[in-house]
């Protein structure tokens, strides 16, 4: 049991020297890299792609389409308008690490962009220890999922700066109830700022495109996702 323990903290140092060499460059080169995480089937791709649609003449946007098999999100994100996308499949891995996203990074051209969109595995419990150099860490949530989901998964929650609950223009159809995921999220961390918006309708957006274009306006915001 020591030796596991001692191993993972072997490879979480490690992991820690990339992000931080990996975030050394995204803020020299001002650089907002944006870490995105959820269960599967919350809307990360989706986001991404009405983000694309909505600002891909005003922002220079790098994606990193993270996955366990098939390069369909990476494909999905370049019919979206995506230039600058890089499918990272993980053959079974259940969240990216910083020496994926060094070993990707050569293959395109990263150091004139304004933002760099990293899509997680879709996994609430993993990529929550894994550091890959980033600004901040957004967590999705939908409201087809529990309401419940930031007591269960604190430390995905806790690492966040942001939250996105997508589907509200299915709210009313389940028992999940706004309110109650919102309160349980801020227990478990009082900082997050937090969007609501449906994906499909692109009701809400405009709040995250605003808040967006704010944080390239002001440039890279320093790691808060290592506070925690
Ligand atoms: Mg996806």
């Amino acid at each position: 049991m020591a030796l596991t323990i001692d191993i993972e903290k072997k490879v979480l140092s490690e992991n820690d020297r990339l992000a931080e060499a990996l975030r050394n460059r995204f803020v020299e080169n001002d650089i907002v890299a944006l870490n995105l995480v959820s269960s599967p089937g919350s809307g990360k791709t989706s986001l991404l792609e009405r983000t694309l649609g909505a600002l891909n003449e005003e922002l220079r946007m790098g994606l990193i389409a993270g996955d366990v098999q098939t390069e369909n999100d990476a494909d999905r994100l370049r019919r979206a308008g995506g230039e600058r996308v890089r499918a990272l499949v993980t053959g079974g891995t259940c969240h990216l690490d910083a020496r994926m996203i060094t070993k990707v990074l050569p293959t395109m051209a990263v150091d004139d962009l304004d933002v760099l969109f990293i899509e997680n595995v879709g996994n609430l419990v993993c990529p929550s220890s894994y550091d890959l150099g980033e600004a901040m860490k957004v967590v999705l949530i939908s409201t087809t999922e529990g309401d419940d989901k930031p007591l269960k998964y604190p430390g995905m929650f806790r690492r966040s700066s942001v939250m996105v609950i997508n589907k509200i223009d299915l709210l009313g159809t389940s028992d999940f109830d706004m309110d109650r995921v919102k309160a349980n999220a801020l227990r478990i961390n009082g900082d997050l700022r937090i969007f609501e918006v449906s994906c499909r309708t692109g009701e809400g957006l405009d709040t995250w495109y605003a808040w967006l274009k704010g944080l390239v306006a002001e440039k890279t915001p320093l790691a808060i996702s290592e506070e925690s």
